[in-house]
């Protein structure tokens, strides 16, 4: 399961909105226990794929590493990565599929029609290595903010 609040969810989306017709990408950034990726923060990354910008997209290994390195001073793991279909179905597609290296990650994909947000989807990469890893439909849970701590 993948769990994250109302507010960086719909910066997720948001996301997808801005960079219409093209994709956008990012990295979720948080903390994995007992099967669920919690979600503290996505992190928006380049679409450093210039030659299909709207079907494909790519997080530079510099800018991965550059972001992993801000979370664990923050205490938090990527726990997984987000990108947009523009006028797609939010199910991933075999580049999605051949790209996705990090096992127990989720990769959460958002259909954007006509530059509008649709349905958001999330899939978490299992298996232990590269040949058996398979993708699974996962649920997502969207926490409201903490409105009542006190
Ligand atoms: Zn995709």
């Amino acid at each position: 399961m993948l769990k994250l609040n109302e507010q960086t969810y719909d910066a997720i989306r948001r996301h997808g909105e801005e960079t219409y017709p093209h994709e956008c990408c990012g990295v979720l950034l948080g903390r994995s226990a007992d099967g669920v990726n919690n979600v503290e923060d996505a992190v928006r990354a380049g679409n450093t794929r210039t030659d299909s910008a709207h079907n494909r997209y790519h997080i530079a290994p510099q800018e991965l590493v550059k972001i992993q390195r801000l979370g664990r001073e923050r205490g938090l793991d990527i726990v997984g990565f987000y990108h947009s279909h523009p006028d797609h179905p939010a199910q991933w597609s075999k580049t999605d599929f051949a790209e996705a290296h990090w096992l127990g990650c989720s990769y959460v994909i958002t259909a954007v029609e006509n530059g509008a947000a649709k349905i958001t989807n999330s899939f978490l990469l299992t298996g232990t290595t590269e040949e058996d890893k398979a993708f699974e439909d996962e649920a997502i849970e969207v926490a409201a903010l903490e409105a009542e701590r006190c």
